[in-house]
């Protein structure tokens, strides 16, 4: 059923009226300059609202307009606006700015050709720009206007230019300017990308819910038909990822179960906030050396019992494996040795690897098994950006992926493949080369059950859009 795009926008203005407006739409209206506009959209990027007004306001402090921008040094650029995420990429950008705008006479231009010339500047900034920046006819496509239009089905389309494509088709041009800032509040607030609130969304009864598994309202009962929701995420330091928000977003998933990998940190480093988040109970096997690999799982749902390690120490020291029994099945998470630089470790990753899989093989006797975690593996060449560039570096090695080879022929299976076979799907990016920006990246965190578990698994999938880490989360929804 086609939706009335001119009422579900008026329910969303109503919904969100209240809410902050976006900074750059604030930054927009206050200083009517396309180069405020341009320099807070650059810094927007990957940043929350906070952060970024915060590092405008002290950067537009020191530099009104392109020629005083043209007196800072690199450095100078990215002490002043140090908080926000990716800042020395940015601050190199900015840095070119003043020299880039010279060839059209200092001034930003005023088309979306030209502003993609930019250093710094993609679709959506340039968009971004030429509506708050110009009051011109633009559709800024990000993120949320992507994934809500899809879900209203008022477009089917795969990424954020053919949205914005389909959307100069169809989408009156009254909203053009407004969709971008209504529908970013919308998805921060209400329609959430993980566990949208559906419970309390105007648009409930109309909305057709396009590949939506709405929250789970706060009180509400346990549904047996409902498939329970497990994440997986490899949080890369727990301490430095809680002052990122990391407890929010684990309340956000509304997920069952959630394993985490990398917590490098003791139990007697945890935060209070860290070990008991509302509703979940926590488990947690660390490394005895300090600030290194280390486990946890945090559960909705009472274990039967919980398993440390594989029972032997030269693994179990390194605070690996953490096994959660249950009535149905066993979920285990498993950080997998990392076979290092020059491959030093690979003897000791495959050692892991198949004492590993003995140890599945005797919990497979008594139930099915979900095996979830850092593989530390692309199994395929599928499942990473450049495979022939690293057919000898750790995690593509053929030692390493014929073991996944061997652990698939015992009948586990790679569940988010049984739903997606498409290229370019990666849970981790190197923090350098911008790579996550240009999803340069791989492929190595997973959920695989065993052959008997298969046929409950009713969906898994990458959360590529949440950030925080190097990896981002894998969810696997199961049917007990
Ligand atoms: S009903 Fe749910 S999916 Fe639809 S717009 Fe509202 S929050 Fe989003």
């Amino acid at each position: 059923m086609a939706i009335e795009i001119e009422s579900f926008l008026a329910s969303v203005a109503e919904a969100v009226r209240s809410r902050q407006v976006p900074v750059v739409d604030l930054i927009a209206v206050q200083s009517n300059d396309p180069f405020k506009v341009l320099v807070a959209t650059i810094l927007s990027a990957r940043t929350r609202d906070e952060m970024t007004a915060r590092a405008a306001a002290r950067l537009f402090a020191r530099a009104q307009d392109a020629d005083a921008l043209a007196t800072l040094s690199e450095e100078e650029i990215a002490s002043l606006i140090r908080p926000v995420g990716f800042f020395r990429t940015k601050a190199g950008h900015l840095f070119r700015l003043p020299t880039e705008l010279a060839r059209f006479g200092g001034q930003v231009p005023e088309s979306i050709e030209e502003l993609l010339t930019l250093p710094g500047v993609g679709r959506k900034t340039a968009n971004l720009v030429m509506a708050m920046g110009f009051g011109k006819a633009a559709i800024c496509v990000d993120t949320h206007v992507h994934r809500i239009m899809n879900i209203w089905g008022y477009v089917a389309t795969r990424t954020p230019l053919q949205t914005e494509m389909a959307l100069r088709e169809k989408l009156p041009v009254t909203f053009w300017r407004e969709v971008n800032g209504l529908l970013v509040a919308f998805g921060q607030s209400i329609c959430r990308p993980i566990g949208p609130h559906c419970d309390c969304c105007p648009l409930g009864g109309l909305c057709p819910k396009l590949g939506v598994r709405p929250r789970r309202p706060p009180g509400a009962k346990m549904d047996p038909q409902r498939p329970l929701k497990f994440v997986s995420w490899n949080v890369n330091g727990i301490r430095a990822i809680e002052k990122k928000g990391f407890v929010d977003i684990l309340l956000s998933f509304d997920a069952d179960l959630i394993a985490v990998q990398e917590t490098k940190a003791q139990p007697e480093q945890l935060s209070e906030q860290l070990k008991n988040i509302p509703g979940y109970t926590s488990y947690w096997h660390s490394a005895e050396r300090k600030g290194y690999s280390g486990v946890a799982w945090y559960s909705r749902l009472p274990p039967l019992a919980v398993h440390y390690g594989l029972g032997e120490r030269e693994f179990d020291c390194e605070g690996r494996l953490l096994t959660l029994e249950f009535a149905p099945c066993f979920l285990l998470c498993c950080y997998f040795p990392n076979s290092g630089e020059g491959l030093k470790r690979l003897d000791f990753k495959l050692r892991f690897n198949d004492r590993l899989l003995t140890y599945l093989q005797q919990l497979e006797k008594k139930k099915p098994v979900i095996l979830c975690g850092d593989y530390n593996v692309a199994h395929r060449e599928i499942d990473l950006k450049n495979p022939a560039a690293n057919v000898k570096n750790a995690g593509f090695t053929p030692e390493e992926r014929a073991w996944m080879d061997r652990f698939l022929d015992n009948g586990y299976v790679d569940c988010f493949r049984m739903f997606n076979n498409e290229p370019e799907q990666y849970t981790w990016w190197s923090y350098r080369f911008n790579a996550r920006a240009k999803n340069i990246g791989w492929r190595i965190d997973y959920f695989c059950v065993s052959a008997a578990a298969r046929e409950k698994v009713r969906n898994a999938a990458i959360l590529a859009e949440v950030t925080g880490s190097d990896h981002c989360p894998v969810t696997l929804e199961y049917l007990c």
